[in-house]
């Protein structure tokens, strides 16, 4: 897990760090991507290969409300709603690129698939998080998307926890709130009445 002071990376897959660019501010729900400028800062905190293109903002918003409708039905344990597909399915059909596979160092017999792609216009950027969410749904586990059991929070996780028991986005921020709050109601009911 990585936290800088712009931008959350606690969910575990590129596809839900994008979904948790809206947080909850105050019980407001806040756009950390409110710029092009906004979007590059974030491409290059998600570590991707950087590039003088200009920011795909308006897709982008676009890409990140249907990962939201997405991460919202999975996280409930229905099914990926039709219209979410169809936009990851745009920026994939947009993106050109070629697969290859690589040995991977130090496990000798095993192979990774790499994408090779072409960035030539601003949506290319999108393609890895459109990737990510492909992958999500073709390879990953759907029912362990998750959303932050603290009330007051709006962010996503992917629970790859052993016993799938994660509960929240981070125990520092929402984990202990809720521990204090329970721990402050047992208090409040044992204390004799005034
Ligand atoms: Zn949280």
């Amino acid at each position: 897990m990585e936290e800088n002071e712009r931008f959350l990376f606690v969910a575990g897959r590129l596809c839900l760090d994008f979904v948790n660019t809206e947080v909850l501010q105050a019980g407001q729900r806040v756009s950390l991507l409110s710029t092009g400028e906004d979007l590059l800062a974030w491409l290059g905190s998600a570590k991707l290969p950087p590039s003088a293109l200009s920011a795909p903002l308006k897709e982008g918003l676009i890409l990140r409300g249907a990962l939201r409708s997405l991460a919202e039905a999975l996280s409930q344990g229905q099914v990926a709603p039709h219209g979410t597909v169809a936009v990851i399915n745009d920026v994939l059909q947009r993106s050109p690129g070629f697969s290859r596979i690589e040995p991977v160092a130090g496990e000798p017999g095993r192979y990774a698939e790499q994408t090779i792609a072409s960035v030539t216009e601003p949506v290319h950027l999108l393609a890895p998080i459109a990737r990510d969410a492909a992958a999500l749904l073709c390879h990953g586990d759907p029912s362990l998307v998750r959303q932050c059991e603290n009330p007051q929070c709006i962010l996503f996780f992917y629970d790859t926890t052993k016993n799938h028991g994660r509960r929240w986005c981070r125990m520092t921020a929402c984990g202990n709130r809720a521990k204090a709050a329970a721990h402050y109601r047992r208090v409040k009911d044992r204390a004799p009445h005034a």
